[in-house]
């Protein structure tokens, strides 16, 4: 247990502030553990204080809220994004369609036209009655940021969980997300970026609107391009969703409260989930 009583001159110094110890204040000459910069600037746990954390907060949320945790990947899972200057000639026009808001759905952040994947407000709303959710991208925090106040601009959905590149420049990994591995799901359109939790991984149909993607120009035409989309109500987030309600459901079907100590929702994804596409 990281030590409660300072006085004893035993601190653990498991939470740390800007390097100062939140418990004993003082200024302990190393930490180990993990920076949590994403949910307070300077916020730094020893392993022992993630370990607790995340166990009470799992309880917390469990047992009181009946909620789950969600992590969801952001680039082709909830949007597409591109440079204005990879838009093939057939998709230029969507620079105008931007600029006059006449699309719904697309918008701007500097030089790169961004697309939210159909049906994300409708997932985002529903997925948050039963689930604490995190952004987690491979890309930078300032993109991170920016993208997420697109589709959750009064921060109901997210607050400050949002980890990004800054945090976390190599792999994607559940140390960061606070919360107890056995009540976290995960989304994202690449398994090969999740190496240690793929009991927790759903796979998802890699949402491509604009021709350009991953520096390869597809052969045939894009969505852009043949001005259509997923659909929103067969398309692959809405599938999704109906995915995560029969884990939730199964999670919390006991009703008996000493059998929520040992659920655990990778017995209940067996396998790799892809929606499919609309
Ligand atoms: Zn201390």
């Amino acid at each position: 247990m990281v030590s409660s009583s300072p006085s004893r001159g035993n601190c653990g110094h498991g939470f740390v502030r800007h390097r100062i110890c939140l418990a004993c204040k003082k200024k302990p000459r190393s930490v180990e553990g993990r920076a949590f910069d994403y949910l307070f600037s300077g916020l730094h746990l020893s392993h022992e204080a993630i370990s607790l954390t995340k166990h009470l907060t799992t309880l917390i949320s469990i047992y009181r809220h009946k909620k789950l945790y969600l992590v969801l990947d952001l680039d082709h899972t909830l949007i597409h994004s591109v440079k204005v200057s990879n838009l093939s000639k057939a998709e230029k026009c969507l620079v105008k369609a931007d600029e006059s808001g006449s699309m719904n759905n697309l918008g701007r952040y500097k030089d790169r036209l961004v697309k939210l994947r159909p049906f994300v407000n409708e997932f985002l709303e529903e997925a948050n009655k039963f689930f604490n959710m995190y952004v987690y991208t491979k890309g930078k925090y300032e993109y991170a940021q920016a993208i997420v106040r697109m589709i959750d601009p009064n921060k109901v959905y997210f607050g400050d969980r949002v980890i990004s590149r800054q945090e976390s420049p190599h792999w994607k990994t559940l140390d960061l997300v606070l919360a107890d591995e056995r009540g976290i799901l995960i989304v994202d359109d690449r398994l090969d970026v999740w190496p240690d939790h793929k009991r927790n991984l759903l796979q998802i149909t890699r949402y491509s609107f604009f021709k350009y993607d991953r520096g390869n120009k597809k052969a045939k035409s894009s969505l852009a391009e043949e001005k259509k989309d997923e659909s929103i109500k067969r398309g692959a987030l809405a599938n999704l969703l109906k995915f995560l309600k029969e884990i939730h459901n199964g999670f919390f079907s006991c009703g008996v409260e000493e059998d929520l100590d040992s659920k655990d929702v990778r017995s209940l994804i067996k396998g790799h989930f892809i929606p499919k596409r609309c």
